[in-house]
């Protein structure tokens, strides 16, 4: 039953880190009004599915999960289903068209919206899909972090540049800048409540700008928060990459030594017509400045094969690239036209078989420079922040987001080290 009477929620989740915080805070709002979570869907009287637009696959994937919800409410008809974030802002009440079965539907501005509207999804469909809405609407303390280590924060909501190939700004919208109080606000409620790992968000953080504050400014205000261990943030752009914040990386106590820099391509040409703001030289020239100011920086990145028109040889300089730079990580994604951008004007003249092959092949040279990175990490000391304790061992990560695992390194082993003081 819904109304009154308190729901049990669940939440699937598609696309980046700033979904994964909407929904954190969906699930926060609804928990709030007394909803409990449940286990799985089978068991849920209200499912949400917070939807990501960036690939035509992410989107597929909405109607997909909705088929199969179809199934579900026509066994039990008391279930409520909601869909929010990206495709919801992108398709709109198309989605009711398609899928009769949904209740609610709220855009990417909308989502706090989600627990009242639920009461109002009474044999309609109840909908906000206003855009103009306050993204920062929901209180901080409402926040349900899925981690009990880490915790994503806003930074900034939108993007204000116009990649040719990228969705987000017409998702998304453009900029807004939170407020450098609200965020240091949020941060320290979220160290007194045992959080020691924060990771500001926005679609392209490092343009932050409040006021005459800038992004090595905000990093500057949060690092002083006292019992605050570990400042990160994602993602940035490189053409907001300043002496200033590669200073920041270098000086303040609590930032980490990691950046993810996407990059799209080696190619000049394909880079312009990307619109991306930056050449492969220019590129390069930032990755000496960041590594210069920080030598032990770990950087990863995202790159499109098969944009529009890229022909073998510019394929071949992104894989030189990767050489070039030597990445600790990285994410390849086939280029996937998207509706209401420029790159639509395009032919999508790779075939897929080719995209296919360009991920392989640069995944494997990856894979390769990556395995010589970490052994020459071997038998070298670092400082792990746990983050996953099971009975057979523990895993977390590195200052560098990398991944450690302590085998038999159990709950009680653990409790061992850490009743001793950490210094
Ligand atoms: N705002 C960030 C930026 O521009 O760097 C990240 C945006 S997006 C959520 C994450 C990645 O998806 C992008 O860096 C890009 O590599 C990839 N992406 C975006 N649009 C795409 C498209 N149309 N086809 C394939 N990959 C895409």
């Amino acid at each position: 039953m819904i109304g009154k009477a308190k729901t049990r929620f669940f939440i699937r989740t598609f696309g980046c880190q700033m979904n994964v915080n909407d929904s954190e805070k969906v699930a926060g709002l609804l928990r709030a009004e007394g909803h409990e979570p449940a286990a799985d869907p089978a068991t849920a009287d209200f499912i949400f599915v917070n939807t990501c637009a960036v690939r035509e696959k992410a989107a597929d994937k909405l109607y997909h999960s909705l088929s199969r919800l179809k199934k579900l409410k026509a066994e039990r008809p008391g279930l409520r289903i909601g869909v929010g974030g990206c495709v919801a802002q992108l398709e709109g009440e198309r989605i009711l068209e398609k899928a009769r079965h949904v209740d609610l539907l709220v855009g990417t501005h909308t989502l706090h919206r989600v627990p009242e509207l639920l009461r109002e999804a009474a044999g309609r469909p109840a909908v906000d899909l206003d855009r103009k809405a306050n993204a920062f609407a929901v209180p901080d303390a409402a926040i349900d972090h899925l981690s009990p280590v880490r915790a994503y924060v806003t930074a900034i909501e939108g993007c204000n540049h116009v990649c040719s190939f990228c969705v987000v700004p017409r998702t998304r919208g453009p900029e807004v800048n939170r407020p450098p109080d609200a965020i240091v606000r949020e941060v320290e409620g979220l160290v007194k409540r045992g959080y020691r790992e924060v990771m500001l968000l926005g679609q392209t953080v490092n343009a932050y700008r409040f006021e005459d504050l800038d992004f090595a400014d905000l990093l500057a205000r949060v690092d002083v928060v006292r019992g605050l261990r570990r400042l990160r943030f994602t993602t940035s752009h490189p053409e907001h990459v300043t002496p200033r914040l590669a200073d920041a990386l270098r000086d303040l106590d609590t930032v980490c030594p990691y950046l993810h820099l996407p990059v799209q391509s080696g190619s000049d040409r394909v880079l312009a017509s990307m619109r991306r703001g930056y050449d492969r030289r220019r590129y390069l020239a930032t990755i000496a400045l960041l590594r210069d100011r920080v030598p032990d920086l770990s950087l990863t990145s995202d790159i499109i094969v098969g944009y529009p028109g890229e022909t073998d040889e510019e394929f071949q300089e992104t894989l030189t690239l990767l050489q070039d730079v030597g990445f600790d990580g990285l994410f390849v994604f086939k280029y996937s036209p998207r509706p209401g951008t420029t790159a639509l004007r395009l032919a999508d003249d790779v075939p897929d078989e080719e995209k296919s092959r360009r991920l392989r092949v640069l995944n494997d040279h990856q894979q390769r420079l990556q395995r010589a990175r970490n052994e020459a990490r071997v038998g070298g000391r670092d400082k792990v922040l746990v983050d996953t304790i099971e009975p057979g061992g523990a895993s977390g990560r590195t200052p560098q987001l990398r991944i450690v695992h302590l085998p038999g390194a159990g709950p009680n082993a653990l409790v061992a080290r850490l009743s001793q003081p950490i210094h």
